[in-house]
């Protein structure tokens, strides 16, 4: 049997941002980290709406400087029902200083963002990197083997999978995982335009899906424009003019002319959920323990908060115990099922034409509109769990107002 190579306290498994986020955090707070896997961020014009908490999270690792220049502030999301609708709202605009801040938060690509996670883990040279892919874990007397393609092994407490849809972590630590697919593609890429976006992110909600733009800095936007897979196929075959008309004509012309100014590429949408959140002695973050579509940027926002929860939750003494472990499974639970229903409802709602959908979809608009108090609980739900809940009471005296 092959000899182990090192012994940590925690081994992430998984480069991705927030596997690097995750290695950054837990060495901050003391804990001897291995940052286990290849890295290999894709460039396909897809960018991260960061949130007010996980930008926060990315300031105390040192990493928000790198990023400021690359970033742009997200002051007003405005949702546009385009679906065609006999219920149809006009559009819902929020702010973010009806819940008192300046912005929700800062929109960056996701390769920029990963690239400057993974080299601040690689400049701090307390975290052990090591690039080969995990091809199995073991049990181990108060330990995880991790057994590296190589055939090598290293020891640690605590085994965290950040290793993304397909984790071989949750596969190998028994974690049963419900994985399900949407009969639609993302595509995404890059535009430059010639209207000022003001910092607003709009989201058209159409038949096949939200179509969304979200400003980058200068005249630049980002575009998410799911639909049917054969449309996504037929468009990313079409060169630069003709896609970017096609984005200019989807979107209204609210930006002026657009012109592409990225690469672009397709993600087939899907989902996924764990049953837990963890298994003896290994924790799963990010996409390993969810996975939904991009609509109200939940995505990578929940991953920094399985961070957080994580630094929040493991045992100082010993990260791999149990109580620890399932202190964070039940500050999990909640949070993300609570998020994987919400977007599950609302993208399923978008792809169904029958009117008592449409009724319910109009109707909650129409509260979301008239209704402040709920609006600003919505708001705070979506950037702050905690903070949200200590707040509902808002909406309950003042449904009236
Ligand atoms: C079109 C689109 C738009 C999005 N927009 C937003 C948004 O605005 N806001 C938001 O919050 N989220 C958004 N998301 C979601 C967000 O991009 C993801 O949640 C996030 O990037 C996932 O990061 P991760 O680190 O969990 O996983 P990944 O980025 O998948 O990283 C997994 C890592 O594990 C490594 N790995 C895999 N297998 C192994 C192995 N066997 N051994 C070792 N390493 C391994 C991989 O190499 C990779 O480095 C969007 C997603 C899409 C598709």
């Amino acid at each position: 049997m092959d000899s182990v190579l090192v012994s940590v306290d925690i081994a992430i498994v998984g480069p991705g941002p927030v596997g690097a986020a995750a290695a950054l955090a837990l060495t901050l707070d003391g804990f001897n980290v291995a940052l286990i896997g290849p890295a290999n961020p894709r460039h396909d014009g897809r960018t991260v709406a960061v949130m007010d908490r996980s930008w926060q999270l990315l300031e105390q690792l040192g990493v928000a400087s790198a990023l400021e220049s690359e970033a742009a502030a997200l002051n007003v999301m405005r949702i546009v029902d385009d679906t065609g609708s006999l219920f149809r709202r006009p559009p819902t605009d929020f702010r973010a200083t009806e819940i008192g801040l300046d912005q929700f938060g800062f929109n960056v690509e996701t390769a920029t963002l990963a690239k400057a996670l993974l080299a601040a883990t690689e400049a701090d040279s307390r975290i052990i990197r090591v690039p080969q892919a995990v091809d199995g874990i073991e049990a181990s007397d108060g330990a995880r083997l991790i057994r590296l393609v190589d055939g090598s092994r290293l020891a640690a407490r605590l085994v965290v999978g950040a290793d993304g849809r397909q984790s071989i972590v949750r596969s190998k630590a028994g974690i049963d995982a419900r994985d399900w697919s949407y009969p639609q593609t993302a595509l995404t890429t890059v535009v430059r335009h010639s209207r000022a976006h003001r910092n607003v992110s709009t989201e058209f909600h159409t038949r096949h899906g939200p179509c969304t733009t979200v400003p980058l800095p200068g005249r630049r936007s980002s575009i998410v424009w799911m639909m049917a897979p054969d449309s996504a196929e037929r468009l990313l075959a079409q060169d630069d003019a003709a896609l970017a008309l096609a984005i200019e004509s989807r979107t209204h012309s609210i930006l002026g002319q657009m012109s592409l100014d990225g690469p672009r590429g397709l993600t087939p949408m899907g989902g996924l959920s764990v049953d837990r959140f963890c298994a003896e002695r290994v924790a799963l973050i990010g996409e390993a323990a969810h996975v939904f579509p991009p609509i109200g940027a939940q995505g990578l926002n929940l991953g920094m908060r399985d961070v957080m929860a994580l630094r929040e939750c493991i045992n100082p003494a010993d990260p791999g115990a149990e109580t620890g472990l399932g202190a964070y499974n039940r500050n999990r639970s909640s949070d993300v099922r609570t998020r994987t229903g919400a977007v599950d409802a609302l993208n399923r709602s978008l792809l169904s034409d029958m009117l008592p959908v449409d009724f319910a979809r109009g109707l909650g608009l129409l509260a979301l509109e008239r209704i402040g108090p709920l609006r600003r609980f919505v708001m705070r739900q979506g950037l702050n769990p905690s903070k949200a809940a200590d707040r509902a009471r808002d909406v309950r005296p003042s449904l009236k107002a």
